[in-house]
């Protein structure tokens, strides 16, 4: 691929990203929780619950890129206070999302992996800044993006000197409207011929259907992802965002219990490829 100097292929071996005990690109990472943070009584719920289940991280936006500026906008530094204390708790490590390059150096401070959402995949200034942080980047695929320009936007973040970016297909705009977005699972492969980073699926927002998100992830374990992220709220019906989306917490233990078996398979299949897939 044309202009990729750090991200393309042949540069490097397979990234793989430590967090905590988790290794992202060696093990098969899930990563649970609510869509945002409303809450202490929410988050720590929902953290404790996820945990239990075996996830392996814990998600929740402190700050929302919300399509309406009327829509709940995340509780911004009290919302990482909160994760903090779930992660203290629980000893889940945090994802959380960084929407404005003024706030990367304190994010950075609460989350362990900074979170660039799709709607923010170009934001250049916003690229470069967590390009300089000292934090692993979870990089989601602009809704309008191509491989190339995505590929092209962790290349910023890699040449200011941050060699930690995880890549997240997140569904993309098509004319299909039964589903939030189309989820392309042909990204996995596509972008293991492409590159040495590792890549993970989001089914939650790339369908939008409860009931296509345990396919969706089973076929994410097939397609050769590197892990998951879900959103999971201990009373969706109540969630302040994203609430028709949101797995409640025995939904996401009788899914985990699903994958289980199947990464096993996909091992056995690949003795030694990506860990304990
Ligand atoms: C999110 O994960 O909280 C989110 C807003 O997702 P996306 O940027 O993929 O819409
Ligand atoms: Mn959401």
């Amino acid at each position: 691929m044309r202009n990729l100097k750090l991200a393309s292929r042949e540069m490097e071996q397979r990234t793989v990203i430590n967090v905590s005990d988790v290794e992202f690109g060696q093990d098969f990472v899930v990563i649970a929780g609510p869509c945002s943070v409303e809450s202490e009584a929410q988050t720590i719920e929902t953290a404790h619950a996820v945990k239990a289940a075996g996830a392996n991280m814990l998600r929740g936006g402190a700050f929302k890129p919300r399509t309406s500026p009327y829509a709940f906008q995340g509780l911004g530094l009290s919302g990482l206070k909160i994760l903090a204390k779930a992660r203290k708790e629980t000893g889940l490590p945090i994802v959380s999302e960084v929407i404005d390059p003024r706030d990367v150096s304190w994010v950075a401070e609460f989350a362990d992996v900074l979170q660039i959402g799709t709607r923010n995949m170009q934001n250049f200034s916003l690229l470069k800044e967590v390009g300089k942080a000292d934090r692993p980047v979870l990089l989601k695929r602009g809704m309008y993006s191509t491989l190339e320009e995505w590929l092209n936007c962790a290349e910023y973040i890699l040449s200011e000197g941050n060699p930690n970016v995880i890549l997240c297909e997140r569904g993309i705009r098509t004319f299909e409207k039964y589903t939030r977005n189309t989820l392309d699972l042909s990204a996995v492969p596509a972008i293991k011929e492409l590159t040495h980073l590792p890549i993970i699926i989001d089914p939650t927002h790339s369908t939008g259907r409860l009931s296509l998100i345990a396919p969706m992830s089973l076929a994410a374990v097939a397609a050769g992802a590197d892990g998951l992220i879900i959103e999971v709220h201990h009373k969706p019906k109540k969630a302040l965002c994203d609430a028709d989306q949101a797995l409640t917490p025995k939904m996401f233990a009788g899914l985990m219990d699903r994958l289980g078996p199947l990464r096993s398979f996909m091992n056995q299949l690949e003795p030694g490829g990506n860990g304990d897939r």
